[in-house]
């Protein structure tokens, strides 16, 4: 990536590529990742990384907007001479709050939260985050299917965690996850949540945030799971039932909504009607691409660039966001639906 950056195959392929411009995805932010097995490092960047991405971004005359000038570009299909980047975080960390919205508030960018409503309460958690503490923590586990991990080296906690990554993902069914992790934890005397300091916006802080104009807040489902493996009522009532408790606890119905995980795995053409018939204006997965004239007609599961905490230089994320990457990632496809 860095070589095509540098080869200036980049910033020709912006003029070509780089469309109408890029959403943008985060997690957290925080100056300090604490992923002990490494395993969720990507979804951390620094504070400092995030204001270095916002003053590059403005330097390249980027506009910088909120989802609903977004998606008022996307739907108008005029070309405006400007390219816009629209910032969103997904999940609703509460570092969103006290590392990000100071760096937002400085440079004066809009940018959305996806909250899921099931995390805010404490109905789900963050299960990949726990299992990786689980599997720190533990030096042998069993899962109730049988299967056993030693996890005493790094290597085995780090084979043993993408194991389970599979067992939690492909053999436990969404509504099983949470019960079954539960369960592992009081194994090891451990408490299956998050420290306070990593945890979840709670409804007060989102009150505080969202009052901010530059602030959207969107929706993520209530109880984060994947939607394709749901039927299309859970499907239906997931989307629902978060935007319903957004719009009570926030004072205003989200337009927007993000589908958890978001992948080809988590969402394709029935999870983007589904968001449509539920009135959302917009829906984004978390697929690699730039922004493009004809996602006009595909404004329910439109792509993203997603800043990897792992590689924290901004060459990398220029290269993405001039398009260049977008034809590798969905073999030379520009515009992916479905
Ligand atoms: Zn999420």
């Amino acid at each position: 990536m860095r070589l095509a950056w540098h080869s200036g195959f980049a910033s020709r392929a912006r003029a070509r590529l780089g469309g109408l411009g890029s959403i943008i995805m985060l997690h957290r932010v925080r100056p300090d990742c604490t992923s002990p097995l490494g395993v969720n490092r990507a979804l951390s960047i620094s504070p400092a990384f995030l204001d270095q991405i916002l003053v590059s971004l403005k330097s390249e005359d980027i506009e910088l907007v909120s989802m609903d000038e977004a998606v008022a570009r996307i739907a108008s299909g005029a070309q405006s001479p400007r390219r816009f980047a629209a910032v969103t975080l997904d999940d609703g960390y509460n570092d969103n709050l006290h590392h990000a919205y100071p760096v937002f508030q400085k440079h004066r960018v809009p940018f959305t939260i996806y909250t899921a409503p099931g995390l805010v309460e404490g109905a789900v958690v963050l299960w990949w985050e726990i299992l990786e503490l689980l599997v720190a923590k533990a030096n042998f586990i069993i899962a109730p299917n049988g299967q056993e991990w030693r996890c005493t080296t790094m290597f085995e906690k780090r084979t043993a965690f993408y194991a389970l990554m599979r067992y939690f993902t492909e053999t436990l069914t969404e509504l099983q996850q949470i019960p079954v992790l539960r369960d592992m934890c009081e194994a090891q005397n451990m408490i299956c949540a998050v420290a306070a300091d990593r945890d979840i916006l709670n409804w007060k802080e989102l009150r505080q945030i969202a009052s901010d104009p530059l602030c959207t807040i969107g929706a993520h489902t209530v109880h984060h799971y994947n939607l394709k493996r749901l039927t299309s009522e859970m499907v239906s009532f997931e989307m629902r039932q978060s935007a319903d408790m957004l719009e009570e606890k926030l004072g205003k119905r989200p337009q927007h909504f993000a589908y958890p995980y978001g992948s080809a795995r988590a969402v394709g053409e029935r999870e983007a009607a589904l968001a449509a018939k539920e009135g959302f204006v917009s829906a984004v997965t978390t697929r690699h691409g730039t922004i493009q004239a004809e996602h006009r007609a595909h404004m329910h599961i439109l792509p993203r660039i997603s800043i990897n905490g792992r590689f924290q230089k901004l060459v990398y994320a220029k290269t993405m966001m001039s398009g260049a990457t977008t034809p590798i990632a969905n073999a030379g496809r520009r515009v992916v639906q479905g």
